[in-house]
């Protein structure tokens, strides 16, 4: 079995993983292992790199790639792996439904540089389809038998809705909502469970879980199941119930000393953000918070990269730890390279201004130098510092330049070089 980084940390020692994050993040390596030891951050391993996860670190963003059973494409998933890695995402979440599962997860683990997570239930679920004909039918055994796969394949973090159980369901009869369940994992454990009359296999048999966890040192995202799919539902009585009950198993998996990452929504209005973020920490006692978008506003399909940013940075700066892209194909089909592409710089803006209200340094940073630069009009070291080097180029050259220490903008009114001349002031850092 391996070292547990929870179980080193708790013992007052600083690993080797630690130390490496500690350098990453700009900062002091006992203040981070005291809060792994806590629970608060969690570290994600890859091939020999590691990422930490939570309070006081970069926020992190993740971008989901993978087949579907209408578009199944290895080749064109490997290409969103490269994309959404060259601008900057920190994992990648293989949610592949369509195809040779298997050899999607496997091809994607050996050629990302990023740590690679995963959903075990679709897996299960789609091979129970397949071989007994319904859903319904699937074995409990069935799903530990794919989540132990995907630990031993080297996954890093899996998500798993242990947090759907009997009691959410009474609550969602008593309580209907509009959007209903929008998790993939939420409606399939949903829909078992009714027709087998029996306890969530994850939720009953978490402690079974927990072993297979221990055994990998895997990451696990408890999975929102319960989601609103719509800010019509946001924070609704499903929505917290599950809550309550990933606070519980937060605290077991913390006895056993396995890493554990809190999911969340969704849809949620700007005016919840902020409340949303301080439940999950107040309920799961400070454990990463881990949230797709939240997107703000339901009007805007094609434009879900833009909803989701806007709570992302929200949520990033209330202090979540990690998001989820969402694409301009969200609610509408699989994302494409470009989509794939304007959903990770999305998020990254999004995570990168939640940080500057979180105060992280190394990214405050990197805004001060670049107004530097900007302010000398040096385009080049300008370029340098963009997330997206392509779209400088082709916006800075899309008209012809008469002087090229300005831009067409104003040219030869350029507010910045009028002062610096009549002021007499020059920016020399
Ligand atoms: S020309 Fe106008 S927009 Fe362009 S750098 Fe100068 S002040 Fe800024």
């Amino acid at each position: 079995m391996k070292e547990l980084e929870k179980k080193i940390a708790r013992k007052g020692l600083i690993s080797e993983a630690v130390k490496k994050i500690a350098e990453k993040e700009g900062i002091d390596k006992e203040e981070l292992a005291k809060k792994i030891a806590e629970g608060k951050v969690v570290i994600l391993k890859h091939k020999d790199d590691v990422l930490g996860i939570g309070e006081g670190l970069r926020t992190k963003v993740n971008a989901n790639i993978g087949t579907s059973p209408e578009v199944c494409d290895i080749d064109l998933e490997m290409r969103k792996l490269e994309v959404a890695e060259k601008y900057g995402t920190d994992t990648v979440m293989d949610l592949s439904t369509g195809g040779n599962i298997d050899e999607i997860r496997r091809k994607i683990i050996k050629t990302s540089n990023v740590p690679v997570g995963t959903v075990p239930i679709y897996q299960a679920v789609i091979e129970s389809i397949e071989n007994k004909g319904a859903l319904v039918k699937m074995d409990e055994e069935k799903i530990f038998e794919v989540i132990e796969k995907h630990a031993e394949d080297g996954v890093s973090f899996i998500t798993v809705h242990s947090g759907v159980n009997l009691k959410t369901i009474e609550r969602l009869r008593k309580n209907p909502r509009k959007s209903l369940v929008v998790s993939r994992g939420g409606a399939f454990l949903i829909s078992w469970m009714i027709v087998n009359e029996k306890e969530n296999p994850l939720y009953k048999n978490y402690d079974r879980l927990i072993e297979i966890a221990k055994k990998y040192d895997l990451v696990l995202s408890l999975g929102d199941g319960l989601r609103p799919g719509g800010i019509i539902d946001s924070t609704d009585i499903s929505q917290i119930e599950e809550l309550l009950t990933l606070g519980e198993l937060t605290k077991y998996a913390w006895e056993n000393d396995v890493q554990v990452i809190i999911e969340g929504p969704g849809h949620i209005p700007i005016n919840e953000i902020e409340t949303n973020v301080y439940l999950e920490k107040k309920i799961c006692n400070g454990a990463p918070f881990y949230v797709l978008g939240p997107v703000v506003s339901d009007i805007a399909p094609g434009y879900d990269h833009i909803t989701s940013a806007i709570g992302g940075a929200i949520a990033a700066w209330k202090g979540a730890d990690f998001l989820c892209y969402v694409t301009p194909s969200e609610h509408l089909s699989l994302p494409g390279i470009e989509e794939v592409k304007e959903g990770v710089i999305a998020a990254k803006i999004a995570a990168h201004v939640g940080d500057i209200g979180k105060g992280i340094k190394s990214e405050i940073e990197k805004d001060f130098i670049m107004d530097i630069y900007r302010a000398k009009r040096d385009w080049e070291k300008e370029r340098e510092l963009a997330i997206d080097k392509e779209r400088f180029d082709k916006l800075r050259n899309k008209f012809t330049l008469k002087e090229k220490d300005v831009c067409t903008m104003c040219g030869k009114y350029c507010a910045i070089k009028i002062v610096e001349k009549y002021l007499g002031v020059k920016i020399f850092c």
